[in-house]
């Protein structure tokens, strides 16, 4: 298993064992802070996020926001609202323009806020309809300043929202079976799901209706509204594997049980951000009726023993390395379930990338084409665009993926050409190069506040010069770049080939300029599996953003010279 979490309890026997430390056993032993967990310490608040959760239910918000916010404005709201619960319906305070990374860590929050909010539109599964994906851009167009992204967890994030507009805002959304609820805060947040989900040919299960159950009982529920921190769900039953299971709270795995048919091998415990650790397989095998019961049952083991005293240690990994596999298992059957669950088997390793990029033929013959936004980034416009192109092709579905790429459903065999080409216009290639198709960046300091660097634009104008610089390698294996504008790895830094961590470095002429820590040989890895793993800080390896193509070009050109046989860059 790789993890870079120390188990407390490994530490304190390592301890014991050394023979030149005198004994201490005669010592009186210092009380156990508490860690916060309700079930074991009590409920008491032992911080001030854990106070304004418990002071007002977070979800109560949205009756506030209609009828004080939106109507008396910015000025009107406090603190606890603003920078607290208004996440709990998917708003953010967007960064000051104009204030440089450097400074990120010297100002206070509120001095680094602006007066309008990022929207994170949640999008279960990925999957839209064409009159929602039409619904969101139109908002996008009035009220966001026609911004929007995909981000890799298969949401919509719009800027320049300003607070009165959020109550028409959600009357829209909500009209078409959309919502912002959950989308941020300390509760179950958006389910990532197979982005081919029922059409994939190859596909074991299809998990909509375990996404659809979870989405319809629980989102939403007060009673899960306040966890320890963020919890992320995942289900596929893609043999790419392709939601990032092994860095979610919970996911389900399709699997063929021998005995049982097909259903779900269970995960837990993901998690990357600042200690990184793959999550692990319980062992247990989950129907597809079972799955919602079972991640229900999960939430609340995290809700109930998870550590509340300190944030930073707060998500159910760090409960997870205390506890292990087999403790978590047998606290989810015999507390929460009251049912065992059986052994199941683990899912294969997967042979191909989960993006779904190109144009790949569904189970009911016809096609699905995944197309590549540079970096995520699209627009109100381009999501308009799509919507009536997908239309005009025959389709109503689209679909969003964990790599921040786009695919549209259900196109016939003779209308793909087509498509592409008025896909292609909007500069969302079908065939991009390694480059475009296999970056991705976080927002960075255009809209975060805790950015330290800008992410978008630095990728993407390294993938246009990688582009020019590496004609020559195009036949090369996708080479996974992820930019991250601060430590948080929102873009996942430690899971790609060539991981990039936002900080201030210095220049050959001794000037601090926005640069990046180099993270190498990433992957997503499994107990199990036999390669891959996390990817490794080079130590003191620090590239400028002017110079990241020179550098990535030069690592390519490496690999490509001295690669032998299919081996990976990893
Ligand atoms: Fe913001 Fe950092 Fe996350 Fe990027 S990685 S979106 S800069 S918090």
């Amino acid at each position: 298993m790789t993890t870079r979490l120390t188990d407390p309890s490994a530490t304190r026997s390592r301890r014991g064992r050394t023979e030149d430390r005198p004994d201490r056993s005669d010592r009186p032993s210092r009380p156990q802070r508490p860690n916060g967990q309700w079930k074991v310490d009590g409920t008491a608040p032992l911080n001030h996020n854990e106070e304004f959760k418990q002071e007002s239910d977070p979800l109560a918000v949205r009756e506030r926001i209609e009828q004080t916010y939106a109507v008396e404005g910015f000025d009107s709201i406090p603190g606890d609202d603003l920078h607290g619960r208004f996440r709990w319906w998917g708003l953010y305070t967007q960064r000051k323009p104009g204030i440089d990374g450097g400074r990120t860590a010297t100002l206070e929050p509120h001095e680094l806020e602006d007066r309008y909010f990022m929207l994170r539109v949640r999008i279960d599964g990925g999957a839209l309809s064409t009159e929602q994906l039409r619904v969101v851009a139109g908002i996008s167009e009035e009220f966001g300043r026609g911004t929007a992204d995909i981000t890799d967890r298969q949401n919509i994030q719009l800027h320049w929202i300003e607070v009165e507009n959020v109550p028409e805002i959600w009357r829209r959304l909500e009209a078409v079976g959309l919502q912002t609820t959950e989308a941020c805060g300390d509760v179950p947040r958006v389910i990532l799901g197979s982005p081919v989900a029922g059409i994939a040919k190859d596909e074991l299960i299809d998990p909509t209706p375990v996404i659809e159950t979870i989405q319809r009982r629980y989102i939403g529920d007060p009673s899960l509204a306040n966890l320890p921190r963020k919890f992320k769900s995942a289900a596929t039953g893609h043999p790419s594997l392709d939601v990032v299971h092994e860095i979610n709270d919970v996911a389900f795995v399709g699997v063929e049980h021998p005995e049982l048919g097909v259903g779900y091998d269970l995960w837990v415990g993901g998690g990357l951000s600042t200690n990184p650790r793959l999550g692990e397989r319980l062992g247990a095998f989950v129907t597809a009726e079972q799955a919602p019961e079972v991640w229900h049952g999960v939430v609340q083991i995290f809700r109930d023993y998870g550590y509340r005293r300190l944030r930073n240690k707060a998500r159910l990994k760090y409960l997870l390395a205390d506890w292990g596999a087999e403790k978590f298992r047998d606290v989810l059957e015999s507390e929460y379930l009251e049912y065992p669950l059986p052994d199941g088997p683990p899912a294969p390793v997967p042979s191909e990338p989960g993006d779904h990029v190109g144009v790949h033929e569904q189970k009911d013959g016809r096609f699905y084409v995944g197309v590549a936004p540079t970096v995520g980034r699209v627009s109100g416009e381009i999501l308009r665009r799509v919507a009536e192109l997908a239309e005009e092709h025959g389709s109503r579905r689209v679909r969003l993926t964990p790599f921040q790429k786009l695919l549209v459903l259900d196109v016939a065999g003779d209308r793909v050409d087509s498509l592409i080409a008025g896909l292609d216009e909007l500069g969302l290639q079908a065939r991009p190069s390694v480059f475009r198709r296999s970056t991705i960046a976080c927002t960075g300091i255009e809209f975060c506040k805790l950015a330290i660097v800008e992410t978008k634009v630095t990728a993407a104008e390294a993938i246009a010069e990688l582009e020019r610089r590496l004609a020559d390698q195009a036949g090369l294996p996708p080479i996974t770049l992820h930019v991250n504008g601060c430590p948080n790895s929102c873009a996942r830094i430690q899971t790609a080939d060539i991981g990039l961590k936002g900080q201030i470095v210095m220049n050959d002429d001794g000037e601090q300029v926005p640069g990046f820590q180099v993270h190498l040989g990433g992957g997503l890895a499994a107990p199990d599996r036999e390669e891959g793993g996390l990817g490794r800080t080079v130590r003191g390896l620090k590239v400028t953003a002017a110079d990241l193509p020179d550098y990535v070009e030069r690592l390519v050109r490496r690999y490509a010279d001295d690669r032998e046989g299919a081996e990976t860059f990893a």
